[in-house]
């Protein structure tokens, strides 16, 4: 686990990147939320950043989510979002612990998430498929508009935006014409919110409209390995 000074460093130092990518498009610093990406991090970690003043934090694993959301109950303004998609029978845990949900992609997911949902609707965005990649989750672009009118008749979630994971890769460049479309999407379907954009290209995705990034290397450090 890094140190809290190297933390700190950190997010001074993606902040400031983030400012410039706003600047640069003449967009306004607060139109862009950094998720910072905690996942498979420890919870000291994440009220280390929390300490620090960060509040919105990134977990892909459900039961992961959920573990660290009841470890730190007690951090005021704490907002997790979730970024992964989920198994029907874990979307209770989602429901419960999320402010935002980056990874809508099936109904059945969606009308479990509705079902389970206590205490105002769950803002969800609709994780889409944008570079057709065979491995990644998401629905390709052209089933969204079917899909987001199957989830507006469910009461309790409201979606608000899409998300897009394109593949991951050296030059951040290679990634606009997958941030541009999905922007032209959800302008062309009314959708104001886009989470866009990873360690390896933010500041792509915010020239392209991101208003939520997810990032967690550049902040966090290497994910330590599994078990
Ligand atoms: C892990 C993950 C991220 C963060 O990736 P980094 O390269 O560490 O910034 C963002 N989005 C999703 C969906 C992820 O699973």
């Amino acid at each position: 686990m890094i140190t809290k000074d190297e933390l700190q460093a950190n997010f001074a130092s993606v902040e400031a990147r983030i400012a410039a990518a706003c600047a640069k498009a003449g967009r306004p610093r607060d139109a862009v939320t950094l998720v910072a990406v905690s996942k498979k991090h420890p919870p000291e970690l994440i009220r280390l950043a929390w300490a620090l003043g960060h509040r919105d934090f990134g977990e892909n694993y459900a039961q992961e989510l959920r573990d660290k959301h009841a470890a730190l109950a007690d951090c005021a303004g704490l907002k997790w979002h979730a970024i992964g998609p989920v198994q029907p029978k874990n979307a209770k845990y989602v429901a419960k612990a999320a402010h935002v949900f980056h990874a809508l992609e099936r109904l059945e997911v969606a009308q479990e998430l509705s079902k389970r949902r206590t205490g105002g609707p769950l803002r969800c965005l609709i994780e889409v498929n944008v570079a057709g990649e065979d491995t990644k989750a998401g629905l390709a672009p052209d089933a969204v508009e079917g899909f987001l009118a199957e989830v507006r008749a469910l009461p309790n979630l409201e979606v608000v935006g899409l998300t897009a994971m394109p593949p991951f890769v050296d030059d951040p460049e290679t990634n606009r014409p997958h941030f541009e479309a999905t922007a032209a999407l959800a302008k062309r379907l009314g959708l104001s919110q886009l989470s866009m954009g990873t360690t390896s290209d933010f500041e792509a995705a915010i020239a392209c409209g991101a208003t939520l990034v997810r990032v967690g290397t550049a902040l966090f450090g290497e994910r330590p390995a599994a078990g």
